[in-house]
């Protein structure tokens, strides 16, 4: 007989009125995620749809997550990219990140924790012991592989802009004198505001933590 787990979870999917997992402060995607769509052939897909960003939370390390869009049903409030707001669904809902996955449990490397009070799922339906381990073991993957990202993420961005920086210098030096001239006014006149990365706010009423997320709201490490 398989033994029921004090932590309990079930989506409410489309009846759900919150649908706060999809409209949380920031969708993480870890190297992990980035490499799985590779290996399935779903990058081309979700790849534009990716910022790197200093996570204000965490030092200003770099973060990988998913871009928000405003809704439009109230613009005020954004979610996720992939959210279809018509069908309540996710849009890559057999390519979810390990975080969406994972949701609304949450590991912080000590503790296990429901990672969003206002995911009314929780304390529905009934987990037995077994499906618990396994959410637990995707919980501490996330946790592992967002740590990883953190590590490896700012040394291959640097990598990456300076490689972009050497191809300009050598495009530029191509160039006639006349033509540099004229392109360095145009991108004077053409230069952009510097990107601001979308401010995770904190809708879901969740609070910072570890994470960059959340903080545990409550506390699921009894079974
Ligand atoms: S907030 Fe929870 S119950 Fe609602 S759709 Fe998301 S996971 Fe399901």
């Amino acid at each position: 007989m398989t033994e029921k787990a004090k932590y309990s979870f079930k989506c409410l999917g489309k009846e759900c009125e919150t649908q706060a997992c999809h409209l949380r402060e920031q969708i993480t995607v870890t190297l992990g995620d980035i490499s799985r769509w590779t290996a399935g052939g779903q990058l081309q897909h979700i790849i534009d749809k990716l910022i790197v960003f200093p996570d204000r939370e965490e030092n200003n390390l770099l973060a990988i997550a998913v871009l928000k869009k405003p809704l439009k049903e109230n613009p005020e409030k954004s979610a996720c990219f992939f959210y279809d707001e018509e069908t309540k669904s996710c849009g890559i809902l057999y390519s979810k990140p390990i975080s969406c996955r994972t949701y609304p449990l949450a590991y912080n490397g000590s503790k296990y924790f429901v990672s969003d009070k206002n995911c009314p799922g929780v304390g529905k339906g009934e987990v037995t012991k077994e499906a618990l381990k396994a959410a637990k073991e995707l919980a501490e993957q996330e946790h592992t592989e967002r740590l990883f990202t953190r590590h490896v993420l700012p040394g291959f961005y640097s990598v990456i802009m300076n490689t972009v920086a050497i191809q300009n210098q050598m495009a530029m030096s191509n160039l006639s004198e006349e033509d540099r001239a004229k392109l360095e006014e145009l991108m004077k006149k053409a230069a952009p505001e510097p990107p601001v990365p979308e401010t995770p706010h904190t809708e879901t009423g969740q609070e910072g933590s570890e994470n960059g997320t959340s903080q545990p709201s409550s506390n699921v490490n009894d079974e």
